[in-house]
């Protein structure tokens, strides 16, 4: 049998690029070995992170995203501290375990005290949940002082690690350099480092993908969020001709992200990997198929539903209109019913982090 770690990495570009493409019986083997894999390294448990999309002002522009600063057509929120303290409750009722805070891009003094505030909060009133920051690139300083305040995670996806493809999805004045020295910094600090890309980008190749394969071993990263690129007509990489070419490779992209999840899980045993909520723009059971596929951490959104309309980074994100009481008792149900464990009311560390951080 083809799939175990050690035969994979040394597995040529030709052979990861017939796994990335599996389909039938080929990618049944791939997706079960996974599954394996992830069962003997990690166990069966699937943890929660509550998510709370707490404001959408970035001061970026990248060309797929919704939520870009350039789009006038999006109402801008911050959410209040009493409205973020109401999410962490109800995280906290339904035993979730972690909260991830994500918001746009800021580099402005209040919104970074703001944020600095909350984790202070997290941590002296919900000292047991885990938490998770997902709010782009901060200075050193910053990272290192919500380090200090309690955060333990830092999720930055690096989008694309092929300085061609991120050159033609960002604006001059994005760096691949500065985020790439970003997930260097937060891991210095002590963080949990998660990363990840998209999936189905215009522009991308397979040797793409394979790099970004490379590029996460070589970093040894702790964490994953990774998704397929999902279009957004308010967004200047939709032409009518990139949504006619996404349009007719909906499917493909789908099952290209499983199995590049599995092929990571395969790489990277004990990594913490999430299944991505985009999956659930292609299929109903996106993500139950992607814990399949070997991801171990599922994010419930927990932001208001008053604002969940005005968080659409990609367009036909599921569940806009549902409570978070409903997402809840849903998405427990989902999991167990793809025979994996609901982890609730633990927070569910990256195991790969507490190996390289022990002793
Ligand atoms: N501003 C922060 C966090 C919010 S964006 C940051 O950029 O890191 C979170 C993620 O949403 C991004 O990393 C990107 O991978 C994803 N995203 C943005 N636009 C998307 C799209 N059109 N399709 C799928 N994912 C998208
Ligand atoms: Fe802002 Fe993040 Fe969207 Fe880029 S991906 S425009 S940084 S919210």
């Amino acid at each position: 049998m083809i799939y175990n770690r050690e035969v994979l990495r040394l597995l040529s570009t030709s052979s990861l690029k017939k796994y990335l493409n599996s389909s039938g019986a080929l990618q049944r083997e791939l997706l079960a070995e996974a599954d394996r894999v992830r069962k003997k390294a990690v166990g069966a448990n699937v943890y929660f992170r509550g998510i709370v999309e707490f404001s959408n002002i970035c001061e970026k522009n990248c060309y797929y995203c919704g939520i870009r600063k350039g789009n006038k057509a999006v109402r801008r929120y911050r959410m209040s501290f009493e409205e973020i303290n109401e999410c962490l409750k109800f995280i906290e009722r339904v035993r979730y375990g972690s909260v991830v805070l994500q918001s746009g891009e800021t580099t402005f003094h209040a919104a970074q005290d703001f944020l600095l505030q909350i984790v202070r909060h997290i941590h002296k009133r919900y000292p047991a949940m885990g938490v998770t920051l997902s709010c782009g690139e901060l200075s050193f300083d910053q990272m290192k002082e919500l380090k200090e305040a309690g955060a333990h995670r830092y999720l930055l996806r690096i989008e694309t690690s092929v300085p061609r493809l991120y050159r033609l999805l960002h604006p001059r004045d994005h760096s691949i350099a500065r985020r790439k020295q970003c997930l260097k910094d937060l891991r210095v600090l002590g963080y949990q480092v998660g990363s990840g890309i998209m999936i189905g980008l215009p522009g991308q190749t397979d040797d793409d993908l394979i790099a970004d394969l490379r590029y996460f071993q070589k970093n040894d990263f702790d964490m994953f969020g990774l998704g397929p690129y999902v279009i957004h007509d308010q967004t200047p990489l939709v032409t009518p001709n990139v949504r006619a070419w996404w349009n007719d490779r909906r499917e493909e992209i789908f099952q290209k992200t499983l199995n590049f999840i599995a092929i990571l899980r395969i790489l990277m045993p004990t990594c913490n990997i999430a299944a991505a909520t985009a999956l659930e723009v292609f299929h109903r059971t996106g993500r139950v198929e992607a814990l399949k596929a070997g991801a171990n951490v599922i994010m419930p959104v927990v932001t208001p539903r008053a604002y969940r309309h005005d968080y659409l980074l990609y367009q036909g994100k599921p569940c806009i209109d549902e409570d978070a009481t409903k997402c809840s008792g849903c998405i427990v149900g989902k999991v167990r019913a793809a025979g994996l464990v609901p982890a609730l009311g633990i927070q569910g560390n990256s195991l790969h982090f507490i190996q390289r951080t022990k002793g």
